[in-house]
């Protein structure tokens, strides 16, 4: 797998604002965040996509939404209701190919999630 910019963050070759960090996971604000709290979760493994996911990931990946519900809990905003998103490929809007667990919360958030320029590709 191609080296991304989440490996630098993993080996903090590159700054970011870490919230939560384990063998296994890291979380950290997002550069552009799109809620009041905007983290994303990510394995310390890198995994390119959702598709390449494996039978032996299946704990590591479910570990992923623990973490976001603790960091969220920790944050006061469980119980006002959050989203975690991961997108896959580019009809998904997936940018960096390390997989990743968007956490957004923080304000009511609009449902479905299309922008304006993916409603004119649809139509
Ligand atoms: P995707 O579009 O792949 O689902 O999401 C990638 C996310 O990574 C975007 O929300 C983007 O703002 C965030 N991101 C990209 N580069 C960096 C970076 O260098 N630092 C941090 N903290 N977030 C980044």
């Amino acid at each position: 797998m191609a080296e991304t910019i989440f490996t630098k963050i993993l080996n903090k070759e590159i700054p970011a604002e870490v919230l939560y960090e384990d063998d296994l996971a890291l979380a950290f604000k997002d550069i552009n965040p799109q809620a009041p709290l905007h983290f994303l979760v990510i394995p310390k493994k890198p995994i390119a996509t959702i598709n390449d996911i494996t039978q032996d990931d299946r704990e590591l990946v479910g570990h992923l939404s623990l973490v976001a519900a603790k960091v969220v809990a920790e944050h006061g905003l469980a119980e006002q209701g959050y989203r975690t998103v991961m997108n896959c490929n580019e009809f998904g809007g997936q940018t960096v190919y390390h997989i990743h667990l968007h956490v957004l919360a923080g304000k009511p958030l609009g449902w479905p999630p299309y922008t304006d320029k993916i409603k004119q590709h649809l139509e």
